[in-house]
Order: structure tokens, then sequence, then C-alpha cells
């Protein structure tokens, strides 16, 4: 084995996919499991979503399509990008790419050089640092508290940028941390990045799962000289309950996207046609937004039922989360090691959760509520159980 890559040595398999493959694996040997791990809803995908690409199945949408993505697809994402996030886009500024985390791969083969650095705030989503440094870029890690709701202050992103920053990755609302991202916040983080003249790519991909009348907002939307350094990351994945799909998109000036279709010319070419036209149906307003308000219901009862059991267990305590489908919750009182921490959890308790240090925080565990009730109060009695023991 040691003629592989040398860039494979630098980089750890997705810590969250292999708690989730060891989970089901117990699940497979009848050992009964409460699986708060998954970053999946576990709805199906809504029937018309499922009828359109049925239906264009059986119209022969068979065939190689353009590598950027169908243009009825780019057509109703500009739509989309106007009326939910008031940014004024052309299909020349789209390219649709097999997921959200293709989306961000892509970028970074078509943005960065080597030694450029990227600036994530931590926690952060796994696969950022790991994708940088594939692209040979060097991820600046800046840690945030759990007293800013784990938000990274414009003083922090003042501070990490040197000659060399290329790129800041911002995820609001977050995951882990269900951290959403404020106006003023954003405008002084987009005051910083057009100073500086940097990039920014804003990963918004739960921007549909929000709570308590939180708003979501772009920064691509705080104005024109904003819009030029930004790159909207964004998928179907969460919003629609389609992760299987793998469909995601980026929206971006238009030099830039043309450089990321390049790349995909090179590697997936065009995201599977007739999957696509289910995205078109996802993007139906009229259609969609019952059933996307139907899941975000169920989810804000499993989030209340979540937090009311962390606010009833005093070793341990989270911010409360006011997007996606995870709390992240601080385990230090109990415990230095949270890979320790979700192993014994899930070998002792049977419960699957993964490890802050997969986020780049040891001091806690994320917890996804994307599960059902019953799980979600079943799992939380066997963390309170097994919080006891230590
Ligand atoms: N970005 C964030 C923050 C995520 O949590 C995920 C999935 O877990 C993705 C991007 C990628 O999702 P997908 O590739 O399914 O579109």
């Amino acid at each position: 084995m040691n003629q592989l890559a040398a860039r494979v040595k630098q980089i750890t398999p997705s810590i969250t996919l292999g708690i989730a493959a060891k989970a089901k694996q117990m699940k497979t040997q009848g050992i009964d499991i409460y699986n708060l791990s998954s970053g999946e809803p576990d709805f199906d995908t809504p029937q018309h979503i499922k009828n359109s690409a049925i239906l264009a199945l059986q119209e022969g949408k068979t065939k190689y399509g353009p590598v950027s993505g169908e243009l009825a697809l780019k057509e109703a994402l500009v739509n989309k990008l106007k009326e939910d996030n008031g940014l004024d886009y052309t299909p020349d500024n789209i390219i649709v790419t097999n997921g959200g985390k293709h989306s961000l791969f892509n970028l970074m083969l078509a943005l960065i050089e080597s030694g450029d650095e990227v600036i994530i705030p931590a926690p952060y989503w796994l696969s950022y640092p790991e994708m940088v440094r594939l692209a040979k870029g060097i991820p600046v890690i800046v840690e945030t508290k759990a007293e800013t709701n784990y938000k990274i202050t414009p003083e922090q992103l003042l501070k990490a940028i040197t000659p060399k920053t290329k790129l800041f990755i911002l995820n609001s609302p977050s995951n882990p941390t269900g951290a959403v991202y404020t106006y003023q916040e954003l405008k002084k983080l987009a005051e910083i990045i057009i100073k500086y003249d940097i990039w920014i790519v804003s990963d918004e991909i739960y921007e549909k799962i929000l709570y308590s009348k939180t708003k979501h907002i772009s920064i691509g939307a705080l104005g024109k000289d904003i819009l030029r350094k930004t790159i909207i990351s964004n998928g179907f994945s969460k919003s629609y309950a389609m992760t299987g799909w793998r469909l995601g998109y980026l929206a971006g000036p238009s030099n830039l996207i043309k450089a990321v279709s390049t790349v995909q010319s090179h590697s997936t070419s065009n995201v599977c046609t007739f999957a696509q036209y289910g995205a078109i149906a996802a993007l139906k307003e009229k259609e969609s937004s019952a059933c996307v308000q139907e899941m975000l219901n169920a989810f804000t009862n499993r989030r209340n039922s979540v937090l009311k059991r962390v606010a009833s267990i005093p070793q341990i305590s989270c911010p409360i989360p006011m997007g996606a489908f995870y709390v992240f919750i601080d385990i230090s009182q109990i415990s230095k090691n949270s890979i320790q921490f979700s192993n014994d959890l899930l070998e002792k308790y049977q419960v699957a959760v993964i490890p802050g240090q997969a986020f780049g925080n040891d001091d806690c565990i994320r917890v996804s509520y994307a599960a059902d009730l019953i799980s979600i109060k079943k799992g939380m009695d066997r963390i309170e159980e097994f919080i006891n023991t230590l």
C-alpha cells in the first residue's frame, strides 16, 4: 500500500459516515440501536418530486446533458435565488452538481492553489478541511465559543486573515451547532471580506430548516460588492429529503462557475438527467411548501423534545439551535474525549451520536434529531443513564 498518493494520507475518512455504518451494522445484527448520528431526514422524498423524475425517465430524458445542468433547472434556480434569497443571477452564474459536497469539492479544485489559506470557523462541517487539503490549500481553523453560539466574530475573522487568505467558509444554518447568523453579524463579516478582497463560500444547505421565526439571510444579498466575492453552495438533500438523489448547486460569478464547470466536465459530467427534473418539481413553491412545512413541524417537535431533555441533565448543556437538525452538546464536565464517549455510548448503551472532535471541538457531541421522536426520547433516556454512570 506504499504506492498510495500522499494526498490520501493527509486526510481522514469521514467519522460521521463511519459511526453511521457501525450503527447500521449493529442494527443488522439484531441489536436495538437508537441512531442519533445521521445527517439525513428520515422522511421519504415528496411524491410530486418523484413523479416528475419518473415522467422525465418515461419521456426519455436519459441522455447526456449540459455539464452545468439542464437549462430548465438553472432557470428555476435563478428564480428561486431571487425569490427566496434576493440574489440577482442568470443561468450563467449557476452549476448543478452531484450534491452540496460535490459543489464544494469542485469549488476547492477550481479556486484553491497550493499554499492558499482557507478560513474555517470551528465547529465546522467535517468535510471542509479535508476538501481544502485535497486541493493543496491550508485550512485555518478559528475556534468559536459557546458564548457566541459558536459563531465567528468579526474580530476573529480579522485576526485570521493573512496575505495568503483566499477563501472564508461560512455555514448558516450550521452543521453541527444549528447557529444562524443575523443580518447585523453578516454585515460586519461582509465588510471585512470586501476590505481584504477574499472570497466567501456561503453553505446554505439548511436554509429552509429554521425555528422560532428565525430568518435565513444570504450574505450575497447584502450588496453588489459582497455578491461579487460570494459563492452560494446549496442543495436538495436536506430541505426536500432528497439525500440519495445527489443534487446540489453553486451560484457565483460567471467566470468562476465556468471554471468549476470545466473541472466537472472532466470528472462527473452532468448530474443524472432525469433526477434534475425531480429538482425542478422541488423548486415549485406551490407544490413543495406544504411538504417542507410538514417536515419542519416534525423537526420542531423533535427539537423541543431534545432541548427539554438536555436542560434536565445538569452535567450537559448546549446553545439553542435556530436552524438545521442538530444539537451540539457540551460534555466537557464528564468527559475529556468525545470519541471515547461516543464509542462507549454506542457499545454500552446502543445510542449513536457523533463525537465533537469530528467537527473540531472535543468538548462536545452532536445529536441529530433527524430521527423519529421515539428514537430521540429513548436515545436521550439512555444518554442520561450513561452520563449517570460516569
Ligand atoms: N454542507 C453541509 C453543512 C452539510 O451538512 C452537508 C451534508 O451533510 C452538505 C453540505 C452536503 O450535502 P449533500 O452532498 O447531500 O448535498
